[in-house]
């Protein structure tokens, strides 16, 4: 029987690199589709304790921050998807009509992913895959299909068995918050979950991004966006 694990977000999302130099020419603002929920979940069903559950949140997590300088340092110190814990094997399908871009490509999330090309130069990525996808690069895929199983991050698929899910533009180069992309009731989804639910405080300015609407997007190999003077929590240690 399956059962979440209880450990502390810090562990959880270990592996995640936000990908190499494997980029293309950066992409206008205007080229790229605003989000609309014009999405579908990468999971099937009712979410619940033997199925599956909303984990780690997209942005600026106090889990995130504690890795900014090395997991998280190439997405800004924030973490660049969203985490939805499940047991290993469970079917991801295609969040959106659209192209497999790449099969086990160069952008992290081992030991496995999948990169698929939607309209409006938008691309979902699904991280931690248990095995490498049976599908081809440059097959089409519809909305909810099958494209996959979750994995675990940390490769037990007892410790942190999850799907990471980013929304990316085409040249890989933003990522960016998928609450808005994808029609789900997060309002219901945040009620409960695993691990790595507290947002990191600036207290110079309490109030921004606290909530899973409000998170920046991020550009890969840019400067931290949460190197804070005044963390809240602060870290473990008493360091900044
Ligand atoms: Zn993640």
């Amino acid at each position: 029987m399956f059962r979440f694990p209880a450990l502390p977000g810090l562990a959880v999302c270990l592996l995640i690199s936000g990908g190499s130099a494997h980029t293309g020419t950066p992409i206008p603002d205007a080229r790229i589709a605003k989000p609309s929920r014009q999405f579908g979940l990468p999971l099937q069903g009712n979410p619940g304790p033997d199925t599956w559950l909303l984990g780690q949140l997209y942005g600026n997590t106090t889990s995130a921050y504690r890795q900014r300088a090395t997991t998280y340092r190439n997405g800004q110190g924030l973490h660049f998807g969203l985490d939805f814990s499940a047991p290993c094997g469970t079917p991801v399908v295609a969040i959106g009509d659209g192209v497999v871009a790449e099969v086990d490509g160069p952008h992290g999330s081992p030991p496995h992913n999948l990169v698929i090309n939607h309209a409006g130069n938008l691309s979902s990525l699904y991280g931690h895959l248990l095995e490498r996808s049976p599908l081809k690069v440059g097959q089409r895929v519809k909305r909810g299909q099958v494209i996959g199983k979750t994995g675990d991050s940390q490769l037990t698929c007892v410790s942190a068995p999850h799907l990471h899910l980013e929304i990316r533009d085409h040249s890989h180069q933003r990522l960016f918050n998928p609450v808005g992309y994808i029609d789900a009731d997060w309002a219901a989804l945040s009620l409960i979950g695993g691990f790595g639910r507290g947002y990191q405080v600036d207290l110079t300015r309490p109030r921004r991004w606290q909530t899973l609407e409000d998170q920046p997007s991020v550009r890969l190999r840019q400067p931290l966006l949460n190197d804070y003077a005044q963390p809240w929590p602060p870290a473990p240690g008493g360091n900044r």
